[in-house]
């Protein structure tokens, strides 16, 4: 009898892993604490990806497009953060191959290749400076078209899993609950009652039958906790990718700031070790200054 491994396909090459990465405050990036610690045991706990297909919130335009330059800038798509994280480079080269791959890969829908206008954005560098610090894996990023609803989001991302038969990582960067109008600034580590209904039930499906979550769309606290759909639709690529492997995801790390974010980040097919670190999510600017909302974060 053959002993069927669904993460084991038929030509014996292992999945590379899939992940979604939580990124709350792009402090993140210059900050060592259990959320960018969990990143950094994904990133070095995996087999050396060829290359990096990212669906950030932050690339949220009307239209379905892959960055398809040689050399992607870094892109500082926020307002009021210290000059030191306006100074961070990811110098990672893209691969204008793999956006080939993924416009071929999904067709009949069309999906453009950017020269110009878009890059890495911080939706990207936050969690790849902490996951594969030396910048050295070509980055191909994916935009997320405002126009489509869920089931299609979901639908592309059971598409892009041929990918993972060829060394690539596609990964979402998000949030699952994400309210900035709410953030509460001095409780960093709270999440409110409706964060925590919101955050347990994409828990749920996404440990149990990932095919589920466009219906989160649905729940009672969708609104609140997901006001713009931007963070939480990177997620339904990676729930997309799952049920299409006929798995379900794994919690890498858990946890809330500012009462309306959820930092949670899953993963699939990915092994790694399981040590915490107590220190909570980055800060943000002061709200004086800058309103939250202002902040694009
Ligand atoms: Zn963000």
């Amino acid at each position: 009898m053959v002993h069927a491994d669904p993460a084991r396909p038929a030509a014996g090459k292992p999945l590379t892993p899939a992940v979604f990465f939580g990124h709350g405050s792009p402090m993140n990036a210059l900050e060592q604490n259990r959320y960018s610690q969990a990143w950094a045991r994904f990133g070095s706990s995996i087999p050396r990806p060829r290359a990096i297909l990212m669906v950030s919130a932050h690339w949220y335009v009307n239209v379905t497009a892959v960055t398809a330059m040689a050399r992607p800038r870094t892109i500082h798509d926020f307002y009021g953060f210290p000059q030191q994280l306006f100074d961070v480079q990811y110098p990672a080269p893209g691969s204008p191959e793999l956006a080939q791959e993924v416009a071929d890969l999904v067709q009949p829908s069309h999906v453009g290749l950017d020269g110009d206008s878009w890059g890495i954005d911080h939706g990207t560098w936050s969690v790849l400076v902490h996951a594969f610090p030396d910048a050295s894996i070509p980055v191909v990023q994916l935009s997320i078209d405002l126009r489509r609803d869920f089931d299609w989001h979901f639908e592309l991302g059971t598409r892009l899993a041929p990918l993972r038969e060829r060394g690539i990582l596609i990964a979402g960067s998000g949030n699952i609950v994400h309210n900035l109008r709410a953030l509460s600034w001095s409780q960093p580590e709270l999440g409110f009652d409706w964060t925590r209904r919101l955050d347990d039930a994409a828990r749920a499906i996404l440990t149990e039958k990932p095919s589920d979550a466009p219906k989160l769309g649905s729940h009672v606290d969708f609104e609140r906790g997901s006001p713009t759909p931007d963070h939480f639709i990177p997620l339904l690529y990676v729930a997309g990718l799952a049920s299409a492997a006929g798995r379900s995801l794994e919690a890498l790390v858990d946890g809330y700031a500012f009462g309306s974010l959820s930092m949670a980040s899953y993963t699939l097919d990915a092994k790694y070790p399981s040590e915490r670190d107590p220190r909570p999510s980055a800060g943000l600017p002061d709200p004086a200054r800058v309103p939250p909302e202002g902040t694009n974060l």
